[in-house]
């Protein structure tokens, strides 16, 4: 794809499906407009890596859709700086999105060839400074990094795990699609303050499953 016309398609979907939908954070729309999405999408996709919808990325994993990715960093509002975990790589994108947005990105994969596919964009893009990749099972957290500022689960959570709310620091966000009835997702924003939980609910969303366990 060439350089000018990728940013024209960015600048696009940021206004179409992402302005238009309320999102506001202008750090993130700024990010959006400049993060060149087609990379983190199979070469076979890429006349469809601006589109308005998840795209598959092999594995049996998706890359999620432009407004759903949006949506959830609104909702977790970093600042420059912060640390933040994600649970669930897959494609990189919502990692490098929050990179660019300043953040300091750890985040946890359990399948290894997405991870690796993932580490090379980091490279290719100058990130791997900003982001840290990890192959586990991010049901766990990253005892060894916490407290984090955010944290940004990217696959249906059945539940809520313990050590994501133990590795919040306070103050500290926690957002994520939890199961709320049989394939029914919803975005819940945790906010851990005085050790106190608040949660509220968002949009439903449809997103892969998080599993337990590495492949690799
Ligand atoms: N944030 C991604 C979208 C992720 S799709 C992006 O921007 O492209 C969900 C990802 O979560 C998949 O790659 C899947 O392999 C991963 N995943 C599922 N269960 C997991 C677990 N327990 N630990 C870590 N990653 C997991």
């Amino acid at each position: 794809m060439e350089l000018e016309k990728w940013e024209e398609e960015a600048k696009s979907m940021v206004e179409i499906q992402v302005k238009r939908r309320t999102i506001k954070n202008s750090a993130l729309l700024e990010a959006m407009a400049k993060l060149p999405r087609h990379l983190f999408v199979p070469e076979g996709l890429r006349n469809l890596a601006y589109a308005d919808c998840a795209l598959p990325i092999g594995e049996g994993q998706t890359i999620s859709q432009p407004y759903i990715a949006a949506k959830m960093t609104e909702l977790l509002d970093p600042r420059p700086g912060d640390k933040v975990l994600e649970i669930g790589t897959g494609s990189g994108y919502q990692a490098a999105l929050l990179a660019t947005m300043g953040c300091i990105v750890f985040t946890i994969e359990r399948i290894a060839a997405l991870a690796a596919s993932a580490k090379k964009i980091f490279e290719e893009l100058g990130l791997l400074d900003k982001i840290k990749i990890n192959i586990g099972d991010g049901r766990l957290g990253w005892p060894e990094e916490a407290p984090f500022d955010c944290i940004i689960v990217t696959a249906a959570a059945p539940e809520i795990e313990k050590a994501w709310v133990d590795q919040l620091a306070e103050g500290g966000k926690l957002v994520l699609p939890l199961v709320v009835s049989f394939n029914v997702e919803q975005l819940v924003k945790i906010t851990k303050t005085k050790g106190k939980l608040e949660q509220k609910h968002y949009d439903y969303c449809s997103f892969v499953p998080l599993l337990p366990g590495v492949k690799t």
